[in-house]
Formats: structure tokens, sequence, C-alpha cells
């Protein structure tokens, strides 16, 4: 059989809370082909229902990915089109699928995504932590001292952080965090998107750590930790230092208002000094 013969294979989100934000065109596919296969099928049985979608169902998670993937090649090599589905969100984006779509992809089946909601690009959207570059690092580990290994390997990071975090160990990793990355990081917990108590909170990691704490409220639903790179903290840090020395230069001369700006904002008296010179000269 030639691949132009083959079905095709259809990647396709669902909502990650808010039903809304299922696509006609998800929909639409899910209506139309031959099989879909779910991570979980009592899971998603009751979402396809809602929305008039009575393809059968086969499971595919990660424990059976790999023979589940030879079955579907089968099917599509036979002619029939597949979508693959996770419990919500994109597949694939720390969900089962990745096996799947290599293995079709190496048969030359052409691979369709039909593309929607995802939580890291959701929470990234809408959390103020710089955008242009970022690195999403999934599920930390769960054992204490492989999460701090980690999270010291990122320490450096210019790009942004995105992590999935378990409401279990939030407080937790935010206190490593703290540890590592420093008090005046700045970090957004998303947690809840698109569902009623959707809450985005952008703050520096101590003043989160310490939000977080204080309400357990917070230590409940599903979440998403955002951690700024040092190329926009360097920046931040830079800019509250030229403010606090702005202010102090109107009155003291710069090597004592360079101390004090250093003392405050917790940078070096050096380069305060330096940036005290050029203000000066401004
Ligand atoms: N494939 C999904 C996606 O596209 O985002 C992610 C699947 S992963 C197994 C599940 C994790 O995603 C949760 O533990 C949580 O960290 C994050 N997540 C999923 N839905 C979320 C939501 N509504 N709000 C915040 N985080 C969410």
């Amino acid at each position: 059989m030639t691949a132009s013969q083959s079905g095709q294979l259809y990647i396709v989100a669902t909502p990650i809370g808010n039903l809304a934000d299922f696509s006609s065109r998800a929909v639409e596919t899910l209506q139309a082909v031959d099989v879909v296969a779910a991570e979980d099928t009592r899971h998603s049985k009751p979402l396809l229902q809602h929305f008039g979608i009575h393809t059968p169902l086969l499971s595919l998670h990660e424990h059976n990915e790999q023979q589940r993937s030879e079955l579907l090649l089968q099917r599509l090599q036979a002619g029939e089109s597949v979508a693959l589905i996770s419990d919500a969100g994109t597949p694939l984006i720390s969900d089962p699928g990745y096996r799947l779509v290599s293995l079709v992809q190496n048969h030359q089946i052409r691979v369709v995504p039909i593309p929607g909601s995802c939580a890291l690009i959701a929470a990234l959207s809408a959390s103020g932590i710089a955008s242009d570059k970022f690195s999403f690092e999934g599920f930390l580990p769960s054992k204490q001292t492989a999460r701090r290994q980690h999270l010291e390997t990122l320490k450096h990071s210019e790009h942004s952080l995105i992590f999935y975090e378990s409401p279990r160990r939030l407080q937790d990793t935010l206190t490593e965090a703290v540890a590592i990355f420093g008090a005046g990081r700045r970090a957004c917990l998303a947690r809840e998107l698109t569902k009623l108590h959707e809450t985005i909170k952008t703050l520096p990691l101590a003043e989160l750590q310490e939000w977080v704490a204080a309400d357990q409220n917070q230590q409940r639903g599903e979440c998403v930790l955002l951690i700024e790179g040092t190329a926009t903290a360097v920046k931040a840090d830079e800019q509250e230092l030229s403010r606090v020395l702005a202010l102090l230069l109107e009155d003291l001369p710069v090597k004592k208002a360079a101390a004090i700006a250093a003392a405050i904002t917790g940078g070096k008296k050096n380069e305060a000094y330096q940036l005290a010179l050029k203000l000066q000269h401004k």
C-alpha cells in the first residue's frame, strides 16, 4: 500500500477545563475518524458524548503505547483515519503520543495537528513572565534531592522556565526555588486555568512562596509554575538599582549613594558606583 492510500493521524487538543475551548474543527475531526485513541477512555467518554462524538475509543497510555502504536499503524496503513487525544490539553505535552507519532511518520503517513488548549502556553501568555524565549521543563522529579539538583542546573538559564507541578509538592518546590534562584526572582503560579477558581499570581519568589503557604486554597487543583530567566532578572535588578540611585544622588555624593543603593538592592558596590557615575553625568 502506498502512503497516499493510508489514513491520516490527527493529534487533537481537548479543553484543559472550559469546554467552550473545544474547537469546532476538533469536534468535527473526532466525529469523522474511524477510531479515537485516548489516554483514559473512561475519562474521555463523557466529554466526547457531551459533544455528540460516538466514534469508537481505544486506550493508548504510557504502559501500552508501544504495542498500541503498532496496531494503529496497521489500521492507518489499511486506510483508516485515527485521532489521538489525551486526558486534557495537547497530546504529547507531558502526555503519551510521541512514540506513535514518530512510528507513523517513519512510515510516511501524514500527521495532522488540530491545535487548541495547552496549559503551559495559556499560563505563559497571561503570566507577565518574558515569553520570547522559554524552556518547558515538564514535571520536576518527585524526590527532593533529584528535584533540587535539577533546579540547580537551571539556575543560570537565561530563558523563562516553565514547570508542571503537583499541588502537593508546590510548597516544597517554591521553598527550594527561593533558596536556589533567590528571593527576588519573579515567578508566576497559574492555577486552575480556564476553570472557576482560575488564579494567576506573579510575584518575587519569596513573596509567592509566602502567599501560597498562607492560603490552603492555593495548594489545590492543577498548576503551572513559571520562573523568569536571568536575562530579564538582571534587567529588573538594574532598573531597581538605577531607580534607587537616582533618588539618592539628589542628596548624596556618588560614593555614599552607591554604597547605600547597593545595600538596599542587594547589588554589588562596585557596579552601583559605576552606574552612579554614569547617572551623574546624564
Ligand atoms: N497535555 C496537557 C497540556 O497540554 O497542558 C498537560 C498534561 S499533564 C499530564 C497535566 C498537568 O498540566 C497538570 O498537572 C498541570 O500541571 C497542568 N495543567 C493541566 N490543566 C491545567 C489547568 N487547567 N490549569 C493549570 N495547569 C494545568
